[in-house]
């Protein structure tokens, strides 16, 4: 299964791509990363998965995230990637910064979701096996569980640290309460918290206006934005129908009902804006979110190699003049 057709590309560290400090860590990341929860599926092509993550390396890309639960059925966007280790990237693994998580439902039964220490540790040894990996580099806990005491589910992912599976821990969609207790116990246990992965585009700011983003930031932790395109909504993709083969078109996360004719106004107005800079929609909301220091990374979804492509030309025009900015308010 092996590739031996595949050298990444010589240029890979020199050709656009940058590179920001994870918090207070010793860890660069690409501003731009590659998520596999939609399209990384055992439905999805193996051969245009492979060309993307190939591609998406071949730019610089040296992040990419996954959960247990991505793909359909669950697991599957795991099994592809660890396809896709085997076939190109076992040689490679020392420049690749790889993220999984536990805490949706994965498996049926009591211990399939959640926070407990038994699936958190029982499903990175599940993941570790699909994606062909001895360890990961960063583990998350995908959501927050108010039934599990937060300090099981922390020393559980103190605990896998130390037995080598992952490098560094991270937490997603927590709470501003609870995420300033797992910084803190993580911290007295000489475990600082590598990221905070939080929903962030120009649709959905909570997690700015909740005070989240600079509770990371003040935490030394790193802000990782997921769904900056929010799924397709801040593209060009629905301006003109559903196309087929889409996100929506095809059953995803992005539900028909969400494209309201309110949200499709303000995404037409904010593409005139985006050609007046010479950018494409997503260009431009990817290059929104990464135009100050505030988030370390955002994780892309993608279907094709021309749209990631397509995303990292947003790296040569991340500033925005007042007006601009004014505008892209009052719009959204
Ligand atoms: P995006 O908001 O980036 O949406 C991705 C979708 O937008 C693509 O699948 C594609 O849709 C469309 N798209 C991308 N680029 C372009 C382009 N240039 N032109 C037109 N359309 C484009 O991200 P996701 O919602 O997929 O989330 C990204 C990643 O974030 C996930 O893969 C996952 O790793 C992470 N995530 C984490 C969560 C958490 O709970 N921690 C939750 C959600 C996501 P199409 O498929 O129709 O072509």
């Amino acid at each position: 299964m092996e590739n031996l057709s595949y050298t990444p590309a010589e240029n890979r560290y020199s050709c656009g791509m940058k590179y920001r400090r994870c918090g207070k860590s010793g860890i660069m990341l690409p501003e731009i990363s590659l998520g596999f929860w939609h399209n990384f599926s055992v439905e999805d092509s193996f051969d245009n998965c492979l060309a993307m993550v190939e591609h998406a390396f071949d730019k610089g890309i040296t992040y990419f995230d996954l959960a247990n639960n991505y793909g359909i059925p669950y697991g599957t966007a795991e099994k592809t990637f660890g396809d896709i280790m085997k076939k190109s990237f076992m040689p490679h693994r020392n420049e690749l910064f790889i993220s999984t998580k536990a805490g949706h439902e994965m498996w049926p039964g009591p211990y399939g979701e959640w926070g407990s220490r038994k699936y958190l540790m029982s499903s990175l040894d599940n993941s570790l096996k699909t994606m062909n990996l001895d360890y990961v580099d960063v583990f998350y806990s995908h959501r927050y569980d108010p039934n599990t005491p937060l300090e099981e589910t922390l020393q559980a992912l103190v605990d896998i640290v130390c037995q080598g599976k992952a490098l560094y821990v991270g937490i997603s969609k927590y709470p501003k309460e609870a995420a300033e207790f797992a910084y803190n116990y993580l911290e007295e246990r000489d475990m600082h918290c590598l990221a905070y992965q939080g929903r962030y585009n120009m649709y959905s700011c909570e997690t700015e206006k909740d005070g989240i983003i600079k509770q990371a930031n003040e935490n030394g932790t790193g802000f990782i934005a997921f769904s900056p395109l929010a799924q397709g909504l801040l593209t060009d993709r629905y301006l003109n129908g559903i196309p087929e083969g889409s996100r929506v078109a095809r059953g995803g996360f992005l539900k028909k009902e969400q494209l309201t004719d309110n949200v499709l106004e303000k995404s037409r107005k904010l593409n005139k804006l985006a050609q007046k800079r010479g950018q494409t929609l997503a260009q431009m909301a990817l290059s929104w979110i990464l135009k100050d220091n505030k988030i370390t990374s955002v994780i892309i979804g993608a279907s094709s190699v021309l749209q990631i492509d397509d995303n990292l030309k947003s790296l040569d025009n991340c500033s925005f003049s007042l007006e601009e900015q004014e505008i892209i308010n009052k719009i959204v």
